[in-house]
């Protein structure tokens, strides 16, 4: 270890500035989401059944609630573009933009050359919450997914039905492919329900018991045409473990909704990002 220099705490007391200020970043039009979703029907639901994952599409223009029910459990979501897999959440992005964790205003946006918004929180009944006294907060971008990878690193175990295989397994459904061609699409997720943050000292990533109850829900609005894929993660309320048969586990929701006719009037939905991809040649 380096001794710290003479000036180690006026380097340290330099303050941060942002990455990313958000003031010229184009704004979702909240009042209309808000009165367009005020006036939407339930046209479709689906259920992740515990430890499984379901999928769904959405239209542009259109709404997805995922609801808790039964019982306090995380859910883990891949967004796709409903005709392109290759343009996909972002997690990382997201985070960049947003913070480590999303609530009623903030976007998913999707992976390069595309970078525009998939979908935008228009209501969260957790964002009550907002950070504990130990960093901690819900609906994370911060994770990746649980997976059996890391749990064989880790542990050397087999195990099938973490996020990473429950997703695997449903978007192999979905579109035909087979497991091999299905897998590489699965990306890191947004951690719905998901209490988490970094420990202050020594930055490990931590989870704590998810505050949500049966009847909580987040509710996004897809700016463009989406396949959905959301696990229940078998981690439960991720309050001790996840990747094994041991935490209680409850099934999720996922509704979909549709605006009245004529309730998005000016609404387009987002054209990909605009950079030229001539990357100086
Ligand atoms: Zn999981």
């Amino acid at each position: 270890m380096f001794l710290p220099p003479d000036d180690a705490d006026a380097r340290r007391a330099i303050a941060p500035v942002i990455c990313y200020p958000t003031d010229t970043l184009p704004q979702p039009d909240m009042a209309l989401y808000q009165a367009a979703l005020a006036g939407a029907e339930i046209v479709d639901a689906v259920t992740a059944a515990p430890r499984e994952a379901c999928t769904f599409r959405v239209s542009a223009g259109g709404f997805f609630r995922i609801v808790s029910i039964d019982g306090p459990q995380v859910g883990d979501l891949n967004l796709w573009h409903a005709d392109d897999l290759s343009e996909r959440f972002y997690s990382g992005k997201t985070r960049a933009l947003h913070g480590t964790h999303v609530s009623t205003g903030d976007r998913l946006w999707s992976s390069f050359p595309t970078l525009r918004p998939m979908a935008t929180v228009v209501e969260d009944s957790l964002d009550w919450y907002g950070i504990d006294d130990f960093g901690g907060s819900v609906h994370d971008v911060i994770g990746t997914r649980c997976d059996p990878y890391t749990g064989n690193l880790l542990a050397g175990t087999q195990y099938h039905h973490c996020c990473h295989s429950n997703l695997t397994r449903a978007l192999a459904d979905v579109t035909g492919l087979s497991l091999a061609d299905a897998e590489p699409y699965v990306h890191d997720v947004l951690n719905v329900f998901m209490c988490t943050g970094f420990t202050r000292d020594t930055g490990q990533y931590f989870m704590k018991a998810s505050p949500v109850r049966p009847g909580d829900h987040i509710t996004f609005f897809a700016e463009i045409d989406v396949l959905g894929a959301l696990s229940a993660c078998p981690g439960g309320d991720c309050s001790a473990e996840h990747s094994s048969d041991a935490a209680a586990c409850f099934p999720l929701r996922v509704e979909i909704l549709r605006p009245a006719d004529g309730a998005l009037e000016g609404w387009t939905s987002p054209a990909v990002n605009a950079y030229d991809r001539s990357h100086g040649r």
